[in-house]
């Protein structure tokens, strides 16, 4: 198959990327550069299957060969860097959407929606089930990421609803592993990078709001069941591992792994920050036949052992 990946070059794209390249598949990977970086794709440049195009999705796309599945991950995912520039932040998931989803159309090719737990928003309902609308603030910094999936969700099924595109949406849950930049700012990575080095481990708040970590080879496992899913078979559909944790919980696993004499620090917790997030996987077990396998021990040795490389360290 041709297959199309938006944010390619990004954290989870990048993994998604080399997984398809070993099926056998013809990759074309569209990505700007923004929050991701040629390093992640580095080793498929010379492989005759794979073709990197940099470009924004929020101008139009215009390809020469037709393509059978479009993966649709290009939006920066981390909140600071989502809010260094919330305008092209909603385009990226509205225009860019809608120019996916066009060329989705016009190659009767499948598109897969990489949305997200953010859409619940700040929950009221535990852990999260696909049935639950949320409980987002709709002009609050995270807005502009969390309303865009939103919206992307919603022009998805009015494609699909009007025009027959078949649509697959994944809400992905907090996800990590190796390749996870060092200026993401995201938990995960911001830890193993303080702790790696010794400096203070920045706990937002009282650290006694909780997460819930899917180590990225689980992740991109579900993305591609979810694909090649059958037809009926849209979603939104949680994928995540729900082995829920606090931050601080967290913080001392990542303090034992690492070895470090890292201090914890604590600084404000940011505007509209969820308390709670777990999934609810009962639809991607039932439906898709997905379930985590890499706990979160395991997972965060492999993405220690991947900075420690990167740090030289
Ligand atoms: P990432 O920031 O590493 O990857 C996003 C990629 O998209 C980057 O390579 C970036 O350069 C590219 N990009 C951003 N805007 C673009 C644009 N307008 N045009 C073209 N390329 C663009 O983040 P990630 O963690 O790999 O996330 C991938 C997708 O999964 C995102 O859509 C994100 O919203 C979603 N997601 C991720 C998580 C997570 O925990 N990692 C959780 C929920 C949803
Ligand atoms: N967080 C933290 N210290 C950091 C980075 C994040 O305590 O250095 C907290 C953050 O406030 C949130 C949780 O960790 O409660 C997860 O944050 P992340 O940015 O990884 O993901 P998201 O909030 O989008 O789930």
């Amino acid at each position: 198959m041709r297959i199309l990946v938006t944010g390619g070059a990004g954290f989870i794209g990048s993994h998604l990327c080399d997984q398809l390249i070993v099926h056998g598949d013809e990759v074309v990977c569209v990505d700007n550069l923004f929050t991701g970086a040629e390093q992640n794709i580095v080793s498929l440049m010379a492989n005759p299957k794979f073709i990197f195009i940099k470009h924004d999705i929020v101008e139009p796309l215009y390809l020469d060969k037709s393509v059978d599945q479009i993966y649709n991950l290009a939006c920066p995912a981390s909140p600071p860097h989502y809010q260094l520039n919330p305008v092209h932040t909603i385009k990226t998931s509205t225009i860019g959407v809608m120019n996916m989803l066009g060329i989705a159309r016009r190659h009767q090719a499948r598109f897969l929606q990489a949305s997200t737990s953010e859409v619940y928003g700040d929950p009221e309902v535990h852990p999260q089930t696909e049935e639950y609308h949320g409980n987002v603030n709709p002009f609050g910094p995270r807005a502009c990421y969390d309303e865009g999936k939103r919206y992307a969700e919603s022009i998805c099924f009015d494609y699909h609803r009007t025009h027959g595109t078949g649509i697959k949406i994944v809400r992905i849950f907090n996800t990590y592993g190796p390749r996870m930049a060092f200026n993401d700012g995201r938990v995960i990575s911001n830890f193993i990078f303080q702790g790696l080095q010794d400096k203070p481990i920045t706990i937002y708040g009282s650290g006694s709001q909780t997460r819930s970590f899917c180590y990225v080879e689980d992740m991109v496992a579900g993305l591609i069941k979810m694909m090649n899913s059958p037809p009926e078979i849209t979603g939104p559909i949680n994928v995540g591992n729900p082995e829920e944790k606090t931050v601080t919980e967290l913080a001392q696993k990542i303090i034992a792994l690492t070895g470090s004499s890292s201090i914890i620090t604590y600084l404000p917790l940011p505007q509209d920050d969820p308390r709670r997030r777990c999934p609810d996987i009962t639809k991607a077990k039932t439906l898709l036949g997905w379930q985590p396998t890499v706990g979160l021990e395991k997972g965060l040795q492999k993405t220690i052992a991947d900075f420690r490389q990167r740090l030289g360290k």
